[in-house]
C-alpha cells in the first residue's frame, strides 16, 4: 500500500466516523475519532458556545473530554469517593487533540440545534 492508498483510507474511516446527524442538542455531550492524548481511549465533546447565525461551535467553546475518565468522575458522584484517575490535562499533552476535534467538528459540520 503506498502513502496515497493509506491517506485515501483515512479520509474514508474520518468521514464514516462523522455522525450521520451532525445537530447537536445544547449540553448533548459526542463521541469523536479523536483518541484521548493520555490513554488512547474515547473521547466526547460538550459545545458550550457557538456563534448565533451558522450554530457552529466556536474555536474554544467546547471540552474534549476522555470518555472512560468521565464515566469514571461519574461513577465516583454516585458511590461518593474521590475518583481514581491520573489523567493531567496539562495543556502540552491536549492542545493538539483540542485542534483536531475542532477541526473535525468543522469538517462534520456539526450544529447545536435551537
Ligand atoms: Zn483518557
Amino acid at each position: 500500500m503506498n502513502s496515497e492508498e493509506r491517506a485515501e483510507i483515512t479520509k474514508e474511516r474520518a468521514r464514516s466516523t462523522a455522525p450521520v446527524e451532525p445537530l447537536v442538542s445544547p449540553g448533548q455531550c459526542f463521541s469523536t475519532p479523536i483518541p484521548c492524548p493520555e490513554c488512547g481511549g474515547e473521547t466526547e465533546i460538550e459545545i458550550d458556545e457557538y456563534f448565533t447565525g451558522s450554530r457552529k461551535p466556536t474555536p474554544y467553546g467546547f471540552r474534549l473530554m476522555c470518555s472512560a475518565e468521565e464515566r469514571e468522575f461519574e461513577a465516583a458522584l454516585d458511590e461518593n469517593r474521590e475518583p481514581e484517575w491520573d489523567h493531567q490535562h496539562w495543556q502540552s499533552s491536549w492542545q493538539a487533540a483540542i485542534d483536531r476535534a475542532y477541526l473535525w467538528m468543522m469538517n462534520s459540520g456539526i450544529r447545536v440545534s435551537a
